[in-house]
């Protein structure tokens, strides 16, 4: 099983969301984009964890600017995309599309969603039905495209939308309630996003985060996963 646990940095700014996940059969952790080091090696102290991997999904310096603090003070691997290998420092595993990761006995499938970045990958946990998306999919809305194709952005999307509904996304950032209004414009008289709002609201006062929101909730709701065809995505 894979327990889930998170640090929010640059609060009040980029609102990064650095995740620490550590298989329980055999305790071994990892952290996900460390956005910076100091908030996150005092959450690992205060839960305990020594992360032997930090896990990027694509080279954006709120992603990796803590990576090799944490990977000095834990002695812990680097692993990114192979096709990040000459811009994500300190990098010594590599990994690739249709690879897997295995952290003890929790195995994450690589799936390559260029379009934010040449490179950028989500680590998809099929056993445990999650998914980290990084700046890919964010509760509601998307990444921006800077490295990709509009038309590689809604393949990218075409590809989480092939996942199963009750996979839990775990996203890169907090980008919920920015993100709201476009959302809610865009599906006037639909129940599901007074539902899915009223969720978020209640999470982020009761937990002081939104995730984790299933796929099939978030393609109810999300505008950009809405889109049926290019021509729809690239209109919204
Ligand atoms: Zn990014
Ligand atoms: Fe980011």
């Amino acid at each position: 099983m894979l327990k889930i646990d998170y640090t929010l940095c640059r609060a009040g700014s980029m609102n990064n969301y650095s995740y620490i996940i550590t298989d329980t059969e055999t305790n071994i952790s990892a952290v996900i984009d460390p956005s910076e080091a100091q908030p996150i090696m005092e959450k690992c102290n205060k839960l305990g964890i020594k992360p032997q991997y930090i896990l990027n999904t694509h080279h954006h310096f709120d992603h990796t600017d803590g990576n090799i603090e944490l990977a000095k003070k834990y002695n812990a691997k680097i692993v990114c995309n192979k096709a990040d290998k000459h811009r994500i420092e300190g990098a010594e595993i590599f990994i690739e599309d249709g690879q897997t990761f295995s952290l003890g006995d929790s195995v994450a499938r690589i799936i390559d969603v260029s379009a934010h970045t040449q490179g950028h990958i989500l680590y998809y946990f099929e056993k445990d039905k999650t998914l980290f998306t990084g700046d890919t999919l964010f509760n509601l809305c998307i990444g921006g495209i800077f490295e990709g194709t509009p038309k590689q952005m809604f393949e990218a999307l075409l590809k989480i939308k092939s996942l199963p509904d009750d996979v839990l996304f775990y996203p890169g950032h907090e980008y919920t309630f920015s993100a709201a209004n476009f959302a809610y414009r865009h599906n006037q008289g639909n129940e599901n996003i007074i539902k899915y709002l009223n969720k978020a609201k209640s999470n982020l006062e009761t937990l002081h985060h939104v995730f984790p929101v299933s796929l099939g909730e978030e393609k109810l709701c999300n505008p950009y996963l809405q889109a049926n065809s290019l021509e729809e995505f690239i209109n919204l």
